[in-house]
């Protein structure tokens, strides 16, 4: 949607319901701000976001539609994480620690929805935000299953060396 098409089907302070920037809010890609008017705009939730193209306001979408159903499947499990981790150090068994950073990094892989503000993507692109959030989380599984791996084959780090 233009700025003239959204003047159409909103009432009140217009400008206040832009997020304005000069990247696609979904796949960053830099957008001719020399021609203001042309620029296309995705809502989501309650306010406007510019986008490239048809495909990147799709996205933008799918990304709201799956972050309303997965967020607290999201919180779920980081909650897990970090209970889990907690009860490990209490009872002084590192393998129940371990698992829980395994929980807390599919967390992340699974469900990279742990960005609370909409805004956050006016400077950092959905696309990016989500890949950088899946790697984290996938750096954190997998250090987690090395450690479950030494502890439980009783060897250390320095085996490796
Ligand atoms: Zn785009």
């Amino acid at each position: 949607m233009t700025k003239e098409e959204i003047k159409l089907n909103e009432v009140g302070d217009i400008d206040a319901l832009i997020a304005y920037g000069n990247k696609c809010t979904y796949c960053g890609k830099k957008l001719n701000t020399a021609n203001e008017e042309e620029i296309e705009y995705a809502k989501a939730i309650k306010r406007y976001f510019p986008v490239c193209s048809k495909t990147c306001e799709d996205e933008l979408a799918r990304y709201v539609e799956n972050d309303k159903k997965h967020k607290k499947h999201f919180y779920t499990m980081f909650t897990a994480c970090a209970f889990i981790t907690l009860i490990g150090v209490l009872i002084n068994k590192p393998i129940v620690s371990f698992i829980g950073v395994v929980i807390g990094g599919l967390s992340m892989v699974l469900y990279p929805y742990p960005i609370t503000s909409f805004e956050t993507f006016v400077n950092n692109p959905i696309k990016m935000t989500t890949r950088i959030v899946m790697i984290v989380g996938t750096i954190i599984t997998l250090a987690g299953l090395a450690f479950i791996y030494l502890a439980t084959s009783g060897k250390t780090v320095f085996d490796f060396a």
